[in-house]
């Protein structure tokens, strides 16, 4: 990762961006290919087998409810946080009236397709999000990595049918998928074996794209925004530090110093691919193999976590809109930052594990408070660095939670 970075950083001065773009990114691509190419059959093959591995029903909807419990709890805990840190450092201040305009005329282009976007989200029933986990048709659900929350609900209803039937003719069925969990385990280690060059080319790429022609005017874009950029970090970095070795120390006993050796790995391609969905593979392989978390509950916890865990996205939205609110002038009563901390909440169940979805709920976040779609423009700039930090925290959050369960229900080895 570091020498990517420091070969985006020269390129740019010796005016060698478009051969970075040509024959370094496409090996980023390829690695971000691969380990999208493995999620979909990892999520099925996982939580099939997690599930199956479980004796009853009743101890599925014990672990289900624990976990969905945990993750609620750990992500409004991060938009407390951010709310009072966004309220406490107020980066909004340091953002003067020019600058605003300066942002707005820039970036109101950009707002526009995500504006569309949320607002076919918005217009929908508010039980919308039930019709959609549902799918109607699982090759079609399966041939797109946005529907993976699909693909789950499938994958839970597979997998507690296998454990209904428990007879010798379903045994096959039961075998099958196993042997297919452990196929794409070892294609998730080969693939790992790729991941050194895969950071590299990703990081090398993603400096000449940010920085453009001037890695100068980047920078200066970069510190305006610095309060903003500031205060979400200062978030992510609390919740990394104090948070979740608090939960992983107190429920499940493991070190601070083990559990981020452990999931380094993963933490570095989060880093690098903005996706945590594209993580999930190194995710599972990290906290299964180094931290000792049973399969049985790590293909259960983490698939669901990818899609509804987003520690660090729910933080930056709550960050981003009183931000927003803040640069307007527009002071946020009591009751609208509770309205924040529930929408954010729901708004990181509902973002994808893809890189830039929190932006687009962002702006249902924005909604729900009557602020001016248009503060997306003061954001958007910087988007792509603080979502690679965020999906750090996302992944590491899921990990955190993984533990826990594991320790909770004795499948924690030491
Ligand atoms: N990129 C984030 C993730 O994959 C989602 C987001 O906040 O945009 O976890």
């Amino acid at each position: 990762m570091l020498l990517g970075l420091i070969l985006g950083i020269i390129a740019i001065p010796l005016g060698a961006n478009q051969l970075v773009s040509d024959y370094i990114k496409p090996f980023g691509t390829i690695f971000l290919n691969l380990l999208k190419l493995v999620a979909m059959p990892l999520i099925f093959a996982s939580l099939v087998t997690g599930i199956a591995g479980m004796t009853d029903v009743g101890k599925l909807s014990r672990i289900g409810i624990k976990t969905i419990a945990m993750y609620l709890i750990t992500t409004l805990l991060a938009v407390t946080i951010g709310l009072s840190l966004v309220s406490l450092i107020k980066p909004g201040s340091y953002f003067s009236d020019d600058r605003r305009q300066e942002f707005v005329s820039k970036y109101s282009l950009d707002i526009s397709s995500r504006q569309q976007a949320a607002e076919s989200i918005t217009q929908d029933s508010p039980l919308q999000f039930l019709v959609d986990i549902v799918p109607e048709n699982i090759v079609q659900a399966a041939s797109s990595n946005t529907a993976m929350l699909q693909v789950i609900f499938f994958a839970l209803l597979f997998g507690i049918a296998l454990v209904l039937v428990r007879n010798p003719k379903v045994e096959v069925v039961n075998n099958f998928i196993q042997g297919l969990n452990e196929v794409i385990l070892k294609i998730v280690e080969i693939i790992m074996f790729f991941a050194p060059f895969g950071v590299f080319a990703l990081m090398a790429s993603l400096i000449v794209d940010f920085a453009g022609d001037s890695l100068s005017s980047s920078l200066q874009l970069f510190a305006s925004l610095g309060m903003y950029a500031l205060t979400i970090i200062i978030g992510l970095i609390f919740i990394i530090v104090i948070v979740y070795p608090l939960f992983l120390k107190i429920i499940s006993g493991t070190g601070f110093g083990k559990f981020y050796k452990s999931m380094f790995p993963a933490q570095l391609v989060a880093f690098s691919t903005s996706s945590s969905a594209a993580t999930l593979p190194v995710t599972m392989k990290q906290v299964e193999s180094e931290l000792g978390v049973h399969e049985d509950i790590s293909g259960f916890v983490l698939p669901l976590g990818v899609t509804i865990n987003m520690d660090g996205t729910s933080l930056y939205q709550a960050v981003a809109t009183v931000f927003i609110a803040q640069v307007f002038g527009i002071d946020l009563t009591f009751s609208q930052l509770l309205t924040i901390l529930l929408t954010a909440t729901l708004a990181s169940i509902g973002s994808a594990g893809v890189p830039g979805a929190g932006v687009v709920m962002l702006i249902i976040v924005l909604n729900s408070v009557g602020l001016p779609v248009e503060g997306l423009a003061l954001i958007l700039a910087i988007d792509r660095p603080l979502d690679m930090l965020r999906t750090v925290v996302n992944v590491t959050g899921d990990a955190t939670i993984a533990v826990c369960i594991a320790k909770s229900e004795g499948k924690l080895e030491a």
